[in-house]
């Protein structure tokens, strides 16, 4: 499995809220439970792997950041955009970044608004072939930056404002010249202290420090549409990453997880399951009950039906999310032959033998090998 499809915090058994040391101890703990030399699961070095890959993952900051919100800790597969500069410190040299995303021309208004703007975050939920089918509204909970509720998200302290950044002057850019032997190069930077935002909290928020986010549980009701299928995801506007200062928060965005079904398959909108019937049923034609997703869903088997026939029953699949029409169920036969026979079923069988012999008789070798293809 590739990394990134399974919980972490679920893998490790803590709340995605847990601290450094809590996610620590239980690492601890889950990695001696689930270690080969004293697990008897035929899985463990499986379980092991993973158990080690979620802390890897979850005692990184930067990681376990990453991994809240895109639900991966793979930078190149969370391709969610930069909001805030820290990843891009990060990642390459500062001017050649600025340079690259800005043209080199300087901050512009709108470079200084995307700087203070929320990322969007990631999150799962998982239901059932039933919840699919209906429609469920479901709880997510999760962590995330918040609007700081000492300062209403706006950063500054009681009595304080916002006011431009001293270091850049408003611009969110610093300039700084360079001497080297070829002469004096001007070269130009975001600015450290504003993030590039151009703007500053006077005096800060002592709570948020000035950025006007609190990192926070929260939860949010999310309605999965009827008819949604596995994998999936449900955009939730705002509820992602909060803004810096007050500014336009990200969008969580949830993928939704069907879990797979005791005896359904689901392929689109139509959902398949088996159904074994006698020999007699086969040959003569019966109606009879198989389980569908809402109950017993009564199904005529036609006269000579053969195993591995697909019955189609209309409308008893799942809703198409688009239209609200529903898919079909369909029911594939399987003709058990009985292990255990009474005195009397073993004389009729016996005697339909002698009659299929005497059926097949006037047919020659080829022609019975056709019979037996169906055509
Ligand atoms: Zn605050
Ligand atoms: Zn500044």
């Amino acid at each position: 499995m590739a990394s990134g499809t399974k919980d972490y915090y679920e893998l490790l058994g803590v709340a995605r809220s847990a601290s450094a040391e809590e996610i620590k101890k239980a690492f601890r703990r889950r990695a001696r439970e689930t270690h080969p030399d004293a697990s008897d699961a035929h899985d463990a070095e499986e379980r092991f792997k993973e158990v080690n890959e979620a802390y890897e993952v979850l005692s990184d900051p930067q990681k376990r950041d990453l991994y809240d919100r895109f639900g991966t800790a793979d930078p190149r597969a969370a391709g969610g955009g930069f909001g805030d500069f820290g990843d891009i410190f990060n990642a390459a040299g500062v001017e050649d970044i600025f340079s690259m995303f800005f043209g080199g021309a300087g901050a512009t208004a709108s470079a200084r608004t995307a700087a203070r703007e929320g990322r969007d975050m990631a999150a799962q939920v998982t239901i059932t072939l039933l919840e699919a089918a209906d429609g469920v509204t479901k709880e997510v909970r999760y962590t995330r930056d918040a609007p700081c509720a000492a300062c209403g998200g706006q950063g500054a302290a009681p009595g304080g404002k916002v006011t431009a950044c001293p270091d850049c002057g408003g611009t969110g850019q610093v300039r700084a010249a360079r001497r080297t032997f070829l002469g004096t190069f001007e070269s130009v930077a975001p600015c450290i202290r504003c993030a590039a935002t151009g703007a500053v909290a006077d005096p800060p928020c002592p709570k948020c420090g000035g950025s006007g986010r609190e990192r926070r549980a929260e939860s949010v009701s999310v309605e999965v549409p009827a008819g949604i299928a596995d994998g999936m995801q449900i955009r939730v506007p705002g509820a992602g990453e909060a803004g810096l200062r007050g500014a336009r928060p990200g969008d969580l965005i949830v993928g939704v997880r069907v879990e797979p079904h005791e005896f359904l398959a689901r392929e689109g909108d139509d959902l398949h399951c088996r159904a074994e019937i006698s020999i007699a049923a086969a040959a003569l034609g019966e109606t009879v009950v198989v389980p569908g997703l809402r109950g017993d869903v009564d199904v005529d088997v036609p006269a000579g039906a053969q195993y591995g026939d697909a019955l189609r029953v209309r409308g008893q699949g799942m809703p198409r999310l688009r239209n609200g029409s529903t898919g079909d169920l369909v029911v594939h036969l399987a003709v058990a032959v009985p292990r255990k026979l009474s005195k009397r079923q073993r004389e009729l069988l016996r005697e339909l033998r002698e009659t299929l012999r005497s059926t097949a008789g006037d047919r020659t070798p080829l022609q019975r090998i056709r019979d037996w293809l169906g055509g």
